[in-house]
């Protein structure tokens, strides 16, 4: 991995001997969120809608994905949309509906941060600060999560290589916070049958250059619900520590990606299908 300043000079620290990279960490970094272990020897589940749109709405998702067996509970309550007329997520009432969500089904929270003005105040409600595809790049904000002492869920941009990848998770690390769940969630190609194209390679890829847990976004790695089960259930036999998937109790309804969002009976099957590929490879889903 080159770390070149852009200048022809080389920066002090070599890709050898970067904290991201496998070198600098005998064992496989595990993250313990309140005592679920990202990165061990079992796999786990992070499953809700893509956003927070209302209190009924959360809670009856996280009812029913909990019921499931889901592990962790996702909802984004600033929304990086595409168009600034689309939704762009409740805020910080956004927030509060997912601590009532934790309280009721007794889940650890993940969402998303995407200004560093407000990391303070997202870091106070959640358990794992997500940091999106389109932020990837954006430095200030990758510092300012690692100063924070919350693990981080920091997806790959959707135009980046793995090399740019890893340097920019070194940015979190190279503040002091090594708990750092990696997620491949697709990537763009000229392919447009899929919104994106998941690039399931990265797993292998990624296991062997970093100590990092790895999991995978199949929802926006597809961008298509039925496309969703197949890349999840590839994806842990790969080698994944877990997956994301986006869940809405009522998916013709969603404010945002209600079309790669599973109905809750679909992730139901979702879920026992993930326990026989874990067990098959020698793992287990984290149970409940
Ligand atoms: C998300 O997971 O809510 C999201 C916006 O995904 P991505 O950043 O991968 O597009
Ligand atoms: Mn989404």
């Amino acid at each position: 991995m080159e770390t070149d300043k852009g200048d022809g000079q080389k920066n002090s620290r070599s890709s050898s001997d970067l904290l991201v990279d496998r070198h600098a960490n005998k064992e496989n970094t595990v993250i313990n969120v309140n005592g679920i272990e990202i990165g061990g020897q079992n796999v786990i589940i992070i499953a809700g809608p893509c956003a927070v749109e209302n209190r009924v709405q959360l809670l009856e998702t996280a009812k029913e994905v909990s019921a499931a067996g889901a592990n962790i509970l996702r909802g984004g309550a600033y929304k990086p949309r595409t168009s600034p007329y689309s939704f762009q997520g409740l805020g910080e009432e956004g927030l509060k509906y997912l601590s009532e969500a934790r309280k009721l089904t007794g889940l650890p929270v993940v969402t998303e941060v995407m200004d560093t003005r407000l990391m303070e105040l997202v870091c106070e409600y959640t358990d794992i600060i997500q940091i999106g595809s389109r932020s990837m790049h954006n430095f200030p904000l990758l510092k300012e999560a690692g100063k924070c002492r919350k693990p981080v869920l920091f997806k790959r941009g959707l135009m980046a290589t793995i090399d740019e990848y890893l340097l920019a998770a070194e940015y979190i690390l190279s503040e002091g916070n090594n708990q750092v769940i990696l997620c491949e969630r697709g990537i763009r190609t000229f392919e447009t049958s899929t919104r994106n194209t998941l690039d399931l390679s990265a797993i292998p890829v990624l296991k062997q250059r970093t100590h990092l847990p790895v999991i995978v976004d199949p929802s926006h790695g597809t961008g298509h619900s039925w496309l969703v089960p197949a890349m999840a259930k590839a994806a842990i036999a790969a080698g994944a520590d877990g997956v994301m998937v986006e869940v809405h109790y009522k998916p013709l309804e969603a404010l945002s990606d209600g079309l790669q969002s599973l109905y809750p009976n679909e992730f139901t099957q979702l879920v026992k299908d993930i326990e026989k590929i874990a067990k098959a490879i020698g793992r287990k889903k984290l149970s409940r």
